[in-house]
């Protein structure tokens, strides 16, 4: 799921990418030429009908490559493309004897292929955006079976809509294309749609929300609405390809939509690598030749003397060996795994010329302040938080510490919407969070990090929160900016190209914290943001969180098990065992009560609290 993407400021890097698109294009358009020179008309029939795939498999990645689940139903948009533009173009004469029994509002139209082509688009929208409502709300292993479903119900519905498509009789009398620039053209400006809507705002947000739905709900996103429109944009896309198919063929049958055609398209897109558009060419081209290298063999050949036999069915075998190899050898497919290394996004961020201010400006210190009242929440029968009361002021950073399972995080969830409160209320700046959409509590400005880490692993680092500052409503430029300057606060500018997952530890923790601020919140909620990290690494951390606070003026919430840490942060300390606020105030006043020093700290730790309060005390003098 790699591909480094990087938009309008980054010029560097958006050329980078759009180059690898070029180059698959390329390939694409050598394959054409050289099949017309060399094959001459059977090679010209191989290359109408790779350009086709192209064009089919490139519309199905655009929602498999994005929203990660395999579909097998955009076969049902091929046919309803290939027969609603069979009906629309077909001359009248002919369909009177093809089609004797077709509704008159539906006969006779005779339009030109292109002429057609607004009203076959509209239909292909209007089915997906049906079908997409349901299948929008499924994911994985579901969703794929869904699509498969979906499949089946449309080749039914074509065998038995007899007075629309012969019922699975040959449909025959279709206007043929045999203009192969028309339909490589057509390929290459669906390359570039899908190209277009992978880096736009809904193609970030479906892919966050591919990577974790939950982080991607925190950041205010509907991954459901983002699947909708990856579904509806890429079934209105094989709507298109499927007439095109249908105009190439001349005649066809529900058949020649089913499982046949759409298994080679998904090895096509697997082959290829379902992530990356270039990679869905690239397989279409590979497996175009694999298929008609073999179909020859197929019938039996001489090679040097031996005669093979004649072997059923190895152009398919042959499809199932390919994809085997390219899962056990590049699971990421032909074109996958590629990005940028450190550096690249160091140079770019010397380029970004910054639409907003790179500080941004601090917030009066009366506003914007978190109120907890009477929170609480039980999981059948355990009570993770009852009945918690506390505020967090804008401009100081507030601790939270207890044991594990204290029911701190769960805490933070009851804020954010995760989870829903059995009793009790949360506002900010009087406005009531509680009972409001998670993705909604966004608008209110509380931004969140989560205590194991919840990154978009597919993205890069620079992605990912430029997502969350899409999500936050900037414009595009702005989003750029306020990424860069986030990614500077924390000194990830030099490792803005890299995918999430290949990051470091340390580095994976700052960019969350990055991503959440990139939301531009009043409240930050960080959960145990310096978990796992050395003594440098949360000194450092400190620091940038107490310069955060003084320029921005934000409230934070500190969950930590790092006393030190939290010591030196933090100026008011809440303190939670059992689900219950056992103690509140400063660090001192928090040490001193014996509550906390019997349920939470215990003897042995008594003198390290001490010790800590000692840099404590130094921080509070400087
Ligand atoms: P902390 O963050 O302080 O370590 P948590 O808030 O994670 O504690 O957990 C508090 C309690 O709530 C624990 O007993 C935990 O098992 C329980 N809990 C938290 N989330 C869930 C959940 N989704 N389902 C069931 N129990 C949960
Ligand atoms: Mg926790």
């Amino acid at each position: 799921m790699s591909e480094v993407a990087l938009y309008a400021h980054p010029a560097r890097l958006r050329a980078a990418n759009w180059l690898r698109t070029l180059a698959a294009l390329g390939v694409l358009i050598g394959t054409v030429a050289v099949l017309t020179l060399v094959f001459g008309r059977t090679g010209e029939r191989i290359a109408l009908l790779m350009c086709v795939n192209v064009a089919a498999v490139v519309a199905l990645a655009v929602f498999c490559g994005n929203t990660g689940i395999v579909s097998f139903g955009h076969g049902a948009f091929m046919a309803l493309g290939a027969y609603a533009s069979g009906i629309l173009t077909m001359p009248a004469g002919l369909q009177r004897s093809a089609l004797p029994e077709l509704p008159g509002w539906l006969s006779g139209y005779e339009l030109s292929v292109l002429g057609a082509l607004p009203l076959v688009l509209l239909v292909g929208l209007c089915f997906a955006l049906l079908t997409g409502s349901a299948i929008s709300r499924l994911q994985g292993a579901s969703a794929a079976i869904a699509t498969l479903g979906l499949l089946i119900i449309v080749h039914s519905i074509a065998i038995s809509a007899r007075e629309f498509t012969r019922g699975s009789q040959t449909f025959y009398g279709v206007p043929r294309i045999t203009d192969l620039t028309f339909v490589l053209l057509a390929a290459i400006g669906v390359v570039i749609v899908a190209r277009l809507y992978r880096e736009s705002r809904w193609g970030l947000f479906v892919r966050a929300a591919r990577d974790d739905e939950d982080a991607a709900s925190a950041l205010g996103i509907y991954p459901r609405r983002a699947r909708l429109v990856a579904w509806t944009l890429s079934g209105t896309l094989a709507t298109l390809a499927g007439a095109l198919y249908g105009h190439i063929l001349g005649a066809f049958s529900p058949a020649s939509f089913y499982l046949g055609l759409v298994f080679a398209q998904v090895v096509m897109m697997i082959v290829g690598g379902m992530s990356s558009v270039g990679g869905a060419v690239v397989g279409v081209v590979a497996v175009t030749i694999l298929q008609n290298t073999v179909r020859n063999l197929e019938g039996g050949i001489t090679v040097v003397g031996v005669t093979l036999p004649e072997v059923f069915g190895l152009t398919t075998v042959s499809l199932g060996i390919a994809i085997l190899l390219v899962i056990w050898l590049r699971p990421q497919g032909l074109v996958g795994g590629f990005e940028l290394g450190p550096g690249a996004g160091a140079r770019l961020l010397d380029r970004i010329k910054p639409t907003v201010p790179v500080t941004p400006t601090p917030r009066p210190v009366t506003t914007e302040i978190l109120k907890a009242r009477g929170l609480s929440r039980s999981f059948a029968g355990v009570k993770a938080v009852t009945d918690v009361s506390f505020d967090v002021p804008a401009g100081r950073i507030t601790g939270l510490i207890g044991p594990n399972g204290a029911g701190k995080s769960t805490f933070v969830n009851l804020i954010t919407g995760q989870y829903a409160a059995d009793t009790g209320t949360a506002e900010i700046d009087g406005v009531h969070l509680t009972g409001l959409l998670r993705h909604r509590i966004i608008e209110h400005r509380v931004a969140r990090s989560f205590q194991n880490l919840r990154l978009f692993s597919g993205l890069t680092a620079f992605e990912n929160v430029l997502v969350a500052a899409l999500a936050a409503g900037y414009g595009r430029k702005n989003a750029n900016a306020v990424a860069l300057r986030e990614l500077k606060a924390f000194d990830l500018g030099g490792i803005a190209a890299m995918r999430a997952d290949n990051l470091p530890y340390g580095a994976r923790k700052r960019l969350e914290i990055a991503r959440a601020l990139a939301q531009d919140p009043a409240i930050l909620l960080l959960d145990e943001p310096a978990a796992g990290m050395n003594p440098a690494e949360t000194d450092d951390l400190a620091d940038r969180l107490i310069r955060i606070r003084q320029d921005r003026n934000i409230g934070i919430l500190l969950i930590d098990h790092d006393l030190r840490f939290v010591n030196r942060l933090c100026s008011h300390i809440v303190v939670m065992n059992r689900g219950q606020k056992i103690a509140e105030g400063t660090p001192e006043e928090v040490r001193a009560n014996p509550e906390v020093i019997e349920a939470y700290i215990g003897r042995g730790r008594v003198a390290r609290a001490a010790d800590a309060s000692s840099t404590q005390d130094q921080v509070l003098a400087n």
